[in-house]
């Protein structure tokens, strides 16, 4: 009910148009780096291990979307090698020409690979597809395209004065060694985006993909490597997530992490990376996006129908899968007497629940067996200490990992679904007194200990920047009368503090300037 054309189209639309990046000839230049490559016979190589496993299809397990040759050890070194021997010759190419293999990525993902993409990603990651669109598609080529919008602003930042007689400049190198990206199933554009950030500055990278998202994060792969990225520059190593981690951290010319995930794993790989470091050259760049608890604060003189709209859409779209998805809420009693539990109840009714070729299905599986076991077991928590379960709560595996949207009523804001990410379709819900705005603000930001998104709901402009002020270190992301998903590139820099991540903003100059090592250059003259 929520889905509409707009939303697609307006991020289709963000896309910069090749006029904007002067001075870059892409298509030429692209050109002729995938020619020269193929002259040369710069093949990548396809290792075949014969160690195969298999990308399910969630909204109907017993189907497969493809069969993958897992990287064993031999292969995860070769990886490495090989990235490392194409360094020189990347971080030697003019920046132009970087640029325009990205630009070129970027008109493939959103011409020839455009519904290839959204496919992989609506079979292999069960989103419908609108939310396939927003991701595979639009999202994909803005990393790409405005990638190097960013890359150009930084290579800009220069010294604004040169003392007389002297020449001053900043270079700004590759790291030494090779990044590490470990990206995530709920997003195609994410994994395209932590492997090309950081060889869009010149640097080489190992890309291990989530299990769930091989198919799509492989395709992306390809692209790239037919826009012309070099064979060895991005290596895809598709392999058991723990033993190919940390062969790679284990590395000597291990140089950096590049991560979105759990705030478990990042953890413990930053501690694993922490117990290396003396094998290293330098100090690798640690950069993560992990979890999150995020909320939406509804004050009393919040617009309702907006405010519930919002409320169904961060809480469901991609089944609640998106690391900014809405978890909880925190509305005020008057409110929620005078319509707001009336029209959230009617509006999640709506929601359909089933595979993504049905257009009309609105939400579709969670991504597999540990996803559902995890979602189901914090519905039966909740019921079992006491909290009213007022919709859904039923779940149905028995084809794909369906699980109906939940909303989880408590009367004790501490308990565990207000606190712990749940990352499926359940909304905890907590009514405060009108007169309890000020405590209910406290509350929203000692409860959990992350700190990604988060949305604010008012009309009363003091009430709003009180709440603003009150949760300024509660999001990275925070949105005003809007939900608290759905960054766009170019114009919401995405992630958050805390628990949450290193707060590098995808989407923004800054995450670049992690994957840079600057070098200051003095000349007399
Ligand atoms: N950038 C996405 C959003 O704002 C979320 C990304 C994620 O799930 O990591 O909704």
């Amino acid at each position: 009910p929520m889905a509409s054309v707009e939303t697609i189209t307006s991020c289709i639309h963000t896309i910069l148009t090749q006029a904007q990046h002067r001075g870059i000839t892409p298509l030429g230049a692209a050109f002729r780096s995938a020619m020269y490559n193929q002259r040369k016979g710069l093949k990548p190589v396809q290792v075949k291990t014969g160690k195969l496993a298999k990308q399910p299809i969630p909204a109907e397990h017993a189907q497969h979307l493809c069969v993958y040759h897992e990287a064993d050890p031999a292969t995860v070194a070769a990886a490495i090698d090989g990235a490392l021997a194409a360094h020189a010759n990347w971080e030697a190419l003019p920046w132009a020409d970087r640029a325009a293999i990205f630009l070129k990525a970027a008109d493939l993902v959103s011409g020839k690979y455009r519904y290839q993409l959204m496919a992989a990603t609506m079979l292999g990651q069960g989103k419908n597809a609108w939310q396939a669109e927003i991701d595979a598609a639009a999202e994909l080529s803005d990393f790409f395209r405005f990638g190097v919008k960013f890359v150009e602003e930084l290579y800009q930042q220069q010294p604004p004065r040169n003392s007389k007689g002297a020449w001053n400049r900043v270079e700004y190198r590759p790291l030494e060694g090779f990044v590490l990206a470990v990206s995530p199933f709920n997003f195609t554009a994410i994994g395209g985006n932590l492997c090309g950030a950081p060889a869009m500055v010149g640097n080489v990278v190992v890309w291990k993909p989530s299990p769930a998202a091989t198919y799509a994060n492989y395709l992306t792969y390809q692209l790239l490597a037919e826009a012309g990225v070099p064979p060895g520059v991005i290596q895809f190593v598709p392999g058991p997530p723990p033993e190919v981690v940390q062969q790679c951290i284990g590395h000597p010319a291990f140089a950096a992490l590049h991560f979105t995930g759990s705030t478990h794993v990042f953890r413990s790989l930053w501690k694993n990376i922490a117990a290396n470091l003396d094998n290293y050259k330098g100090y690798p760049r640690i950069v993560g996006e992990t979890g999150g608890k995020n909320f939406h604060v509804v004050h009393e003189s919040a617009e309702l129908t907006n405010a519930v709209m919002q409320t169904v859409r961060g809480a469901y779209e991609y089944q609640g899968q998106k690391c900014s998805a809405l978890s909880r809420l925190y509305v005020s009693s008057s409110l929620w007497a005078n319509g707001f539990k009336d029209k959230l109840l009617q509006e999640v009714s709506k929601i359909k629940v089933g595979p993504a070729h049905d257009f009309s299905n609105f939400m579709g599986p969670v991504i597999g067996r540990p996803a559902f076991d995890k979602v189901t077991g914090y519905i039966k928590k909740a019921r079992d200490s006491g909290s009213e379960i007022i919709f859904g709560g039923d779940a149905d595996d028995s084809v794909g990992y369906f699980i109906q949207p939940t909303i989880i009523l408590s009367k004790d804001p501490k308990s565990v679904t207000f606190i712990e990410e749940i990352f499926g379709p359940v909304l905890s819900v907590y009514v405060f007194d009108d007169a309890e705005f000020d405590a209910t603000l406290d509350l929203v930001d000692s409860t959990s200990s992350y700190g990604l998104t988060g949305s604010i709901f008012a009309s009363d402009r003091h009430a709003l920047v009180r709440a603003s002020d009150r949760l300024r270190h509660a999001a990275g992301n925070v949105y005003y009368n809007e939900k608290c998903t759905g960054a766009v590139v170019g114009q919401q820099p995405f992630g958050g503090a805390r628990a949450s991540g290193t707060n590098d903003k995808a989407g923004s100059v800054s995450i670049f300037y992690r994957f840079v090592s600057a070098r200051s250059i003095k000349e007399n003259f």
